[in-house]
């Protein structure tokens, strides 16, 4: 069956079901198909699941979305199982892929080391959610295509959600999973009228704006859409997202104890990183063993030095662990050696008749980069000032992290709050959690972190079971 099949069949049940604990859902991206697949595999009892999100399809989101289907992924196979403590699952799930094993002979014995496009991610990731769902008879799930605008406490214990339909019941557990937030209809997309620009615009010419994976993604597919005029990506900052190895890089990372202020900790990386090349291993090695220490180093870092980060040198973070698969970076590298893509340091400003408005770095003087296209590339982080997020602070359920990137949240998701308590079944999964838990917007960290979610789920609705 499918799993909009059982969505229907088990959708009247759920109407009728009340005394089993209810859990939503807000948000139907990665994170929260993610945790929809560690609740069921991991909370033996009962209980409803609802899935809340405007986005119509069930793999919404920015990672899984259909509508750029061809985007490759940035992390390999083996770091993508959705198994906790089954790192090869999604390799086992390409091997049992007639088609795909037809269509990528070379990569046998297995897949682990190479990057697939998101669109087969996102079958595998549903494919496990429907797996999950049908071995499930005793759970019921509901799908609703309304934002969520409002939380809040009602009935003792449990959460009120505010959306268009009034007849949404309370819920005993609520799971945030907002991601980037909503994204507006015409995010991402040409801002500059093709028509009227193509009269003032000589040449061809796009502009892209970010510096991310994004950027390099929108930059190929315009290449492979056979788009043969200049580009200008505008950074704010000029880094571009670096290259894989061939091969997978194995973390290394110095043993000895790590410094403790931020310019001593940015040495002893670059340090460790020149002494990898050096003794023929990569940098990357050394990216991929900080990634394991960087939640231990970033809590003992003074809230000085995690501003002087995210201000100075987050930029540069990410362009060393977000890489991109060599072939894509190579394309890159010929595309700036070749000078068909130029990338500029400054800010972007408005956007005009004929292009756009641009203040390059160390500059305080404005010019006009004329182009028939602008697309935005840039990845934004979640918006604290939503109405739901606004909600959700104004009535005490959570507080935004040091940086107000996000909500402060400990590695199980777990809202807290000023004298370090959380609120007993709220939940921030995945990105919300940004400026508490560095890369919980990687695959990777949103999947331990909705397993463990899942189990502190299991944990309360197993002693509430004790209590009755
Ligand atoms: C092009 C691209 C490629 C990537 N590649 C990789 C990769 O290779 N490896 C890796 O580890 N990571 C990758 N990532 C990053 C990672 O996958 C994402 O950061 C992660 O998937 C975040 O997913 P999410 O579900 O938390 O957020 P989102 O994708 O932003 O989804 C959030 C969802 O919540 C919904 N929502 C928001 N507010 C509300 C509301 N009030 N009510 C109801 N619904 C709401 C939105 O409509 C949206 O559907 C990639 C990201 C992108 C964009």
């Amino acid at each position: 069956m499918t799993v909009q099949g059982l969505f229907s069949a088990r959708a009247n049940a759920a109407a009728q079901i009340s005394a089993v604990p209810r859990i939503a859902i807000v948000g139907r991206g990665f994170s929260g198909m993610m945790t929809a697949i560690a609740l069921m595999k991991t909370v033996r009892a009962p209980f409803h699941l609802q899935l809340f999100d405007p986005n119509s399809s069930v793999s919404g989101g920015q990672a899984l979305a259909s509508a750029r289907s061809s985007t490759i992924l940035n992390t390999r196979v083996r770091d993508l199982s959705v198994s906790v403590g089954d790192n090869d699952d999604f390799n086992d799930w390409l091997c049992s892929n007639a088609a795909f094993r037809a269509a990528v002979p070379a990569a046998i014995p297995g897949f682990r080391q190479i990057f697939v496009p998101k669109e087969i991610f996102s079958d595998y990731v549903y494919q496990r959610f429907s797996e999950a769902l049908a071995a499930r008879r005793d759970i019921t799930v509901q799908v609703c295509n309304d934002p969520v605008v409002a939380i809040r406490r009602s009935h003792g214990h449990r959460f009120l959600l505010e959306s268009a339909n009034p007849a949404n019941p309370l819920f005993d557990t609520v799971i945030l999973a907002t991601g980037y937030g909503l994204t507006a209809p015409d995010a991402g997309g040409e801002d500059v009228s093709p028509i009227r620009a193509q009269r003032l615009v000589a040449r061809p010419h796009a502009v892209l704006l970010g510096s991310g994976i994004r950027v390099v993604d929108q930059l190929l597919q315009l290449r492979d859409s056979g788009y043969a005029g200049q580009v200008t990506i505008v950074s704010r900052r000029g880094f571009l997202p670096q290259s894989h190895t061939p091969n997978s890089a194995d973390p290394v990372f110095p043993a000895e104890t790590l410094p403790q202020s931020l310019p001593e900790i940015v040495r002893f990386i670059r340090e460790a990183c020149r002494e990898a090349e050096e003794s023929g291993r990569s940098w990357q090695s050394v990216m991929n063993g900080l990634r394991k220490h960087a939640r231990s180093l970033w809590r003992s870092l003074p809230a000085r030095d995690k501003h002087q980060f995210n201000r100075h040198l987050r930029a540069i973070y990410d362009s060393h662990r977000n890489r991109l698969p060599e072939a894509m970076h190579l394309r890159l590298r010929r595309e700036l050696a070749e000078g068909r893509t130029v990338l500029r340091r400054g800010r972007a400003g408005r956007r005009g008749l004929s292009g756009l408005f641009f203040t390059p770095a160390g500059s305080t003087a404005e010019e006009v980069i004329h182009a028939e296209r602008i697309i935005d590339c840039r990845c934004q982080a979640p918006d604290l000032s939503a109405p739901l997020m606004q909600s959700l602070l104004s009535a005490g359920l959570a507080m935004p992290d040091e940086l107000s990137l996000g909500l402060a949240v400990n590695a199980r998701g777990e809202p807290f709050l000023e004298d370090g308590s959380t609120v007993a079944g709220l939940f921030a999964v995945g990105p919300l959690g940004l400026g508490s838990l560095p890369d919980i917007d990687l695959v990777p960290e949103i999947v331990s972190q909705a397993y463990a979610a899942a189990e502190r789920v299991s944990e309360r609705f197993y002693s509430q079971v004790k209590a009755v």
